[in-house]
């Protein structure tokens, strides 16, 4: 017998998400940024979803480009850390690809390179994330290096916003921006999810949304992903697999964190951090049992982990238990985990099952 674990993929919901991107996006166009295994859902399940509707994607690296070339994709695909290796140059311009060029070391591979054949860049500027990027000082020789390489084709001004999501927003580096890039004729890329969806100055030509994708909300804190109309893409669910009724002052899971104050029956979930559950996540932690809410008890161990069944007294071995997705919200146990639902989808474990629907 299987452990009763599974994750499953909605990918209506995934192609639902991105045309929400897109309308949000209005006349600019909309690259879903599938990086990480498309945040942990499976690329290649995505690209199933999004090929017939996006109008490009973004992703880190060669393989996973390769990946979208293999399966027919002829979209454009930015590659947001660009390249590493003199001769990634070769297959980047044979498979069309997009490269974010941000260092003086990618210029100078891209001159010596002189490829044969026409790329495109995205020539990315450090508008206060302080990560990637030209700065205002080193913009102008970048820009000018570029413009005079002849097999430079397309150049898109990019940046990334820091804090799209909080109550401080974006005006201080779109501000940066736009004094760097003044007087430029060339298309920018500049709203990742919060962006796209607070600030509709800030979708630029090229908006890159990721986790809205995947039904999480980039703030959760300020909308909840239900409200932006968003649906969830990855749910992941198990069963109970033993119940245990404790009295007052027994304690539950290592460490014994949990102390009950009265008679409690607990139930043991199987699942576990093993399979990407978070272990930090508290006693309280939301949880669903035969699709009621209830809460979690004690320490998440690697394989298990236990929840309150005290008020569900027809729950129990084979009962089925919803971690997040249909009917819980990922971003709420993440919060309750101290966390981002992104982290919750990219931590899916290799070992857990995945399906399609
Ligand atoms: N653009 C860049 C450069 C990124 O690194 C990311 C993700 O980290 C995104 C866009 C998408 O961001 P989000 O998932 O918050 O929409």
């Amino acid at each position: 017998m299987p452990r009763p674990i599974r994750a499953s993929i909605d990918l209506e919901a995934l192609r639902h998400n991105y045309l929400v991107s897109k309308h949000r996006a209005g006349s600019a166009r909309a690259f879903a940024v599938v990086k990480a295994n498309a945040y942990g859902h499976g690329l290649d399940r995505a690209i199933r979803a999004l090929a017939p509707v996006a109008d490009g994607f973004a992703l880190l690296d060669l393989a996973e480009a390769r990946q979208l070339r293999a399966a027919g994709v002829t979209a454009p695909i930015a590659l947001l850390e660009g390249f590493f290796e003199p001769a990634d140059l070769a297959d980047i311009v044979a498979l069309g690809l997009t490269p974010a060029i941000h260092s003086e070391a990618q210029l100078a591979m891209l001159e010596r390179a002189r490829p044969e054949g026409a790329i495109d860049v995205l020539l990315k500027i450090n508008s206060g994330m302080n990560r990637l990027g030209f700065t205002a000082d080193r913009f102008g020789a970048a820009l000018a290096r570029l413009r005079a390489m002849p097999w430079v084709r397309g150049i898109t001004l990019m940046t990334h916003f820091a804090r799209a999501d909080d109550e401080v927003g974006i005006g201080a580096q779109l501000a940066t921006f736009k004094a760097i890039t003044a007087g430029l004729d060339l298309p920018v890329s500049l709203a990742n999810s919060a962006a796209l969806l607070r600030f509709p100055e800030a979708v630029g030509q090229i908006a890159r949304p990721g986790i809205m994708l995947y039904g999480g909300s980039p703030m959760p804190d300020l909308h909840g992903a239900d409200e932006l109309g968003l649906r969830p893409v990855m749910t992941l669910t198990s069963e109970i697999i033993g119940v245990q009724e404790i009295a007052a002052g027994e304690r539950v899971g290592y460490g014994g964190t949990f102390e009950a104050s009265g008679p409690t029956r607990v139930g043991v979930v199987a699942c576990g951090y093993a399979d990407g559950y978070p272990r930090h996540a508290p006693t309280g932690t939301p949880i669903l049992v035969g699709g009621r809410r209830t809460r979690t008890l004690g320490r998440v161990s690697m394989d298990m982990l236990v929840c309150d069944l005290s008020h569900l007294e027809d729950a129990g071995v084979g009962s089925p238990v919803t971690l997040w997705g249909d009917g819980l919200p990922a971003d709420e146990v993440a919060t309750a985990a101290g966390t981002i639902s992104y982290e919750l989808f990219c931590a899916l474990a290799p070992r857990v099952p995945v399906s399609v629907r």
